[in-house]
Formats: structure tokens, C-alpha cells, sequence
């Protein structure tokens, strides 16, 4: 740290990816990328767009804007296109929350929210889940604070019903709720058509799981045109020119081919419902998932341990050094193969046998 950094930024506690090790080669399940390649039309898109990179890229979105508008149903005016959803998120953290208006999110959910927050200067309150990690959506019913929820939740994978989320929007109206749907094409259902209903909902999604484009960063926010107009605002005043030529003809490309994205979504759901009744009878518990990741233990093993094990053997998973739940493992569902290699070194592991 410089001695020129300033305090607000010196005490900031960033957060900390998922590892990502070039030492050897790993079965990668954890950092909940796809098993799949992005669309081949989608690599055929990128060569293409590379030949015109003298150009700037086209602003608010571009044709990227409205073929995301269309595929969901709303107006091209109800979306604002992102570097990541991590870019709309943290706007959204930018544009509506401040000393007077704080954040609030649960104790247990995704790793940004509060680095976000005190990037930004957001006093916060954080909300523990049950213990069963499910969210009371009692806990969120007025409390006036600007709300942000993962649904599916992470690193959970538990899902909240779109009717308990409405109650919370529904009785927080001088405050916005941001729903972050990350892995909602994984079998949830969207809270996206609420936006026409109510003028505080930012619901955002990402191309990083389903559509196979971690690496392209693209993400997106949807709400009602005075909403997204706010983030255009801070786009406009940060970074106009936030997504590239390249990001946007792959996304225009994965919007086109989103057939593609719904079989190998189809394809996730199943290896994780196999892979999770194979964990259960190696004795894990397993929370209800409907994301690409299960969260799972097993009592009386040290999630360390198992996850030290798992990484000697050529296997990453992902673990929090978080009291409530640092026996647990976040699982991203690879490839079917590469989760029976799981299993069986898991047996070999909770056996004894390795
Ligand atoms: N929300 C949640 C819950 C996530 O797990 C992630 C991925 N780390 C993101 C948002 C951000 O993803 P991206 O910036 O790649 O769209």
C-alpha cells in the first residue's frame, strides 16, 4: 500500500476470486464456470468483430441491448448492458445507496455485496439466514434499507419464491430491491417480469454461467426506464465505452444461439441432480440447489481438509473461511466425467482408503 492511498480505500477489504492456477492441470469446480464452450457462433462473431477493434464500440448497449430486451420480454429502454453483472451490481450499490439510504443482505450469500458496499461508502446491515440457510423474507419486510438478494443464493444454491421476493419489494417502496439472478437459467424463475410492477426492482443477470462467457465479462440489469436510466447516468460518468466490440458481438451471438444455452443448462440440471444423490449416499449433506454449484458436507470432516485433499488429488472446489459454514464446499457441476471423478475420490477420501 502507497502512503498515497486514501483512508476510505486503505481500509477496503477486496474480495478474493476463486483461484485461478496455471501450477498444473485441475477439474476446475470452483468458480462455477460452464463445462461448455461458448457457441460456436459466438467465437465465429469474435473473429469477425475483431477486424473493426479501430473503432470505438457502440454506446448504451448497442444491438446487444435489444436482443437481450426482446429475449426477456421487456422494452429496450427497461436494460442496461454491463462488464459482468459485477458492474451492474456495483452501480446499483453507486446509484441508490449512501449514508441515508443503507444496504442490506444476508450473512451468508455472494462475497461482493459487501465490498461493494464499502467501496462505495454504504453502511450496511447484514441479515443471517435461517439455520437451514433459507432467507425469512420476514426479516427484509420494511426495513427500509436499499435490499440486495441472490436468488439462487450463493453459495448456497437455495432458491426463494418470486412470491416471498415481491412481498419484500412490495413492502420496502421508498427503497430498491436488487434481485442478483446470476444462476437463475439453472431452474428458477425470474423476477424479471415484476419490473413492470414495481418502480424499485433492479433485477440483474450475467452471461458468466449459462451462456458459457466468464471470460467475455457481459451482465445486465433490468428495471424500469427511470432506473436504468440512473445507471446510464453512471456509466456516462465513469466509463461510456464499458463493454468492447468483442464482448458485445459474443453476447449478440449467445443471445442469437440461445438454444444452445437451454440444452447445456438442461444438461447442468441433470449431472447436478446425479451428482447430488451421489453425495448423499457418500453420507454429504446437500442443500437443495437450483444453481450450477451444490453446497455440501459431511459431518465429522473438516471442510479444509477435504478441500486440501480434493486439490492434492487435481481437483478445486470452493471454500469460505466463514464460521457458519467453513465445513462446507461450494461444487460447480462440470462435465458429467469429470463429477464421477469427484465422487469416487471422495469416496476414497471419506473412507480412508486414500
Ligand atoms: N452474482 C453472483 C451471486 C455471483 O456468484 C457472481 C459470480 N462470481 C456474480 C454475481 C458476478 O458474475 P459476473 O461479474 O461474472 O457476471
Amino acid at each position: 500500500m502507497s502512503r498515497f492511498l486514501s483512508s476510505a480505500m486503505k481500509a477496503l477489504a477486496p474480495y478474493i476470486p476463486g483461484e485461478q492456477p496455471s501450477d498444473r492441470k485441475y477439474i476446475k469446480l470452483n468458480t462455477n464456470e460452464s463445462p461448455f464452450p461458448p457457441s460456436e457462433k459466438a467465437v465465429k462473431a469474435a473473429e469477425e468483430a475483431a477486424k473493426s477493434l479501430q473503432l470505438y464500440p457502440a454506446l448504451d448497449g448497442g444491438r446487444l441491448r435489444s436482443e437481450i430486451a426482446e429475449y426477456l420480454g421487456v422494452g429496450y429502454d427497461e436494460v442496461a448492458v454491463t462488464n459482468g453483472s459485477d458492474e451492474v451490481l456495483n452501480l446499483c450499490f453507486k446509484a441508490f445507496c449512501s449514508t441515508q439510504s443503507p444496504a442490506a443482505f444476508a450473512d451468508i450469500t455472494y462475497g461482493f455485496y459487501p465490498v461493494f458496499a464499502n467501496y462505495n461508502c454504504v453502511p450496511y446491515e447484514i441479515i443471517p439466514l435461517k439455520d437451514d440457510f433459507t432467507v425469512d423474507p420476514c426479516d427484509y419486510i420494511g426495513i427500509n434499507k436499499n435490499i440486495f438478494i441472490a436468488n439462487p443464493n450463493a453459495p448456497t444454491g437455495i432458491f426463494l419464491p418470486v412470491s416471498d421476493i415481491e412481498k419484500i419489494i412490495k413492502s420496502n417502496p421508498d427503497n430498491v430491491v436488487v434481485v442478483d439472478e446470476a444462476y437463475i437459467d439453472f431452474g428458477g424463475e425470474s423476477c424479471v417480469p415484476l419490473i413492470k410492477k414495481y418502480p424499485n426492482l433492479v433485477v440483474t443477470q450475467t452471461f458468466s454461467k449459462s451462456r458459457s462467457m466468464a471470460g467475455a465479462r457481459l451482465g445486465f440489469g433490468v428495471a424500469c426506464p427511470e432506473l436504468i436510466n440512473d445507471l446510464y447516468r453512471l456509466i456516462y460518468s465513469t466509463n461510456p465505452y464499458n463493454l468492447s466490440r468483442l464482448n458485445m458481438a459474443v453476447g449478440i451471438a449467445a443471445m442469437e444461439d440461445s438454444e444452445y444455452t437451454r440444452r447445456n443448462c438442461a444438461e447442468v440440471v441433470s449431472t447436478r441432480e446425479k451428482f447430488t444423490e451421489d453425495l448423499r449416499s457418500l453420507g454429504f449433506e446437500v442443500l437443495p440447489s437450483l444453481a450450477n454449484f451444490v453446497f455440501a458436507k459431511k459431518e465429522g470432516v473438516s471442510g479444509r481438509e477435504l478441500y486440501e485433499r480434493l486439490r492434492s488429488e487435481g481437483i478445486l472446489v470452493r471454500r469460505f473461511d466463514s464460521p457458519r459454514i467453513n465445513d462446507w464446499l461450494r461444487i460447480t457441476i462440470g462435465a458429467r466425467d469429470d463429477m464421477k471423478t469427484l465422487v469416487e475420490k471422495l469416496r476414497l477420501i471419506t473412507e480412508n482408503l486414500l
